[in-house]
C-alpha cells in the first residue's frame, strides 16, 4: 500500500494577482477561469485524480465565473476556500474584518457551488491566531496556508523589485511569502490547539530538511532555468518524503496551466510563463505521474480526514511573529 498524500489548486485568478502588484486593472475583476478550469479539468480526468480547489470568495460572487465554478464540483473535486478578497495582508486584518471576511467568502462559495467549504488556504500563505479561531467557529476543519521554507523573503524581493508600488502598499504586503521563522514550522500535519476547538494543519510540503520548495510551480520554474534538472529534484525530494515518513501535499496554480499567450500582459514576468504551454504541461503532467506512482493522492480534506481518525498528530498552540 503506498503512503498518503494530498493535491490542490489555489484558484488566483487574473485579478487577484494584479491587485498585488498593485496594478489599478484588478478593479472590472478580469476572469481567466473560463480558459483554465477545462484545461485543468481535463488534464485531471485524464489521470483520474481528484483535488482540493480553493476558491477565491469575490470570484464565487460574480455571476460569470458560476459555469466554470459549477464544472468544478460536477467533475467531483473538493471546494476549498481561499478567502474573500485575496489579499495576502490577511494576518493584519482586525477580528471584526476576519469575520466579515471569511462569512462572505464561505457565503458566497456555497452559493456558487452548493458546496460549503470545510477547508481553508489564506491567500499568499497569511495566517493568524484570529483567523483559524474565525475558520474554527464557520465549522472549517482544517486549514493547509503554512509554507515551512526559509526562501519567503526572497521570493518577496523578487516581487518587490518587479511590481510597482507605493511605500505603504509594500508596508501591506511586508509578509507576503512569510518569514524566516516560517522555515522552522513542521513539515508533518498536525493540529492547531485553539483552546476549546482545533484545526487540522496539513503544511504546503517542501524540501526535507532545506525546506526548499516542491510545488508544482516551482519544479516549472526548475524546469525554465535547469531542463535536466527540475524532474530528478522533484523525485528526490518525494524520496526523501518516503523515507522520514512525512505525507506530503503539494499544490498548483493555475498560471501552471498557462502561458504568456493566456494571460494579461502584466502577468508574463512571473516565473515559468515564457515556457510554452505544451512543454509546461508535459513536466507537469509529468510530475504528477511521479508524486501519483510514490503516492496515494487524495484531495486535501480527505487528508485531513485521515488525520483526525488516526487522532496521533501533536498539538500545537499557534504562534505568529508577523
Ligand atoms: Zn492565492
Amino acid at each position: 500500500m503506498k503512503p498518503i498524500a494530498s493535491l490542490s489548486l489555489d484558484l488566483d485568478n487574473e485579478w487577484s494577482y494584479l491587485k498585488t502588484r498593485g496594478d489599478a486593472a484588478w478593479e472590472s475583476f478580469p476572469s481567466y477561469l473560463d480558459v483554465v478550469v477545462p484545461r485543468f479539468l481535463g488534464i485531471l480526468k485524464s489521470l483520474e485524480q481528484r483535488i482540493t480547489v480553493f476558491v477565491v470568495g469575490q470570484d464565487a460572487a460574480l455571476e460569470k465565473n458560476g459555469a466554470a465554478l459549477r464544472s468544478i464540483v460536477a467533475a467531483g473535486h473538493e471546494i476549498g476556500c481561499h478567502s474573500f478578497k485575496h489579499e495576502p495582508w490577511l494576518h493584519r486584518y482586525s477580528n471584526a474584518e476576519l469575520s466579515e471576511e471569511l462569512t462572505s467568502a464561505t457565503d458566497a462559495i456555497t452559493n456558487a457551488t452548493g458546496v460549503r467549504p470545510v477547508g481553508f488556504r489564506g491567500p499568499g500563505f497569511s495566517l493568524s491566531r484570529p483567523a483559524l479561531e474565525t475558520l474554527a467557529t464557520l465549522g472549517y476543519r482544517y486549514d493547509c496556508t503554512t509554507f515551512p521554507t526559509y526562501i519567503g523573503p526572497l521570493a518577496r524581493q523578487y516581487y518587490f523589485w518587479t511590481a510597482k508600488l507605493s511605500k505603504s502598499e509594500r508596508a501591506q504586503r511586508e509578509a507576503l511569502f512569510g518569514s524566516l521563522a516560517d522555515g522552522l514550522r513542521p513539515l508533518r500535519p498536525y493540529r492547531w490547539d485553539l483552546g476549546a476547538r482545533s484545526l487540522v494543519e496539513i503544511p504546503v510540503t517542501t524540501f526535507p530538511i532545506v525546506k526548499t520548495p516542491i510545488h508544482f510551480s516551482y519544479i516549472l520554474y526548475l524546469a525554465q532555468l535547469a531542463p535536466a534538472l527540475a524532474i530528478p529534484y522533484f523525485a528526490a525530494a518525494l524520496a526523501a518524503c518516503r523515507a522520514l515518513g512525512i505525507a506530503p501535499s503539494l499544490l498548483l496554480h493555475p498560471l501552471d496551466f498557462l502561458d504568456s499567450d493566456d494571460v494579461h500582459e502584466s502577468l508574463r514576468f512571473f516565473p515559468a510563463m515564457q515556457m510554452p504551454r505544451e512543454r509546461k504541461l508535459a513536466v507537469l503532467q509529468r510530475a504528477l505521474e511521479l508524486y501519483r506512482k510514490h503516492f496515494d493522492v487524495v484531495a486535501v480534506g480527505e487528508h485531513a480526514a485521515a488525520i483526525e481518525l488516526a487522532d496521533a498528530a501533536p498539538r500545537i498552540v499557534p504562534l505568529f511573529a508577523m
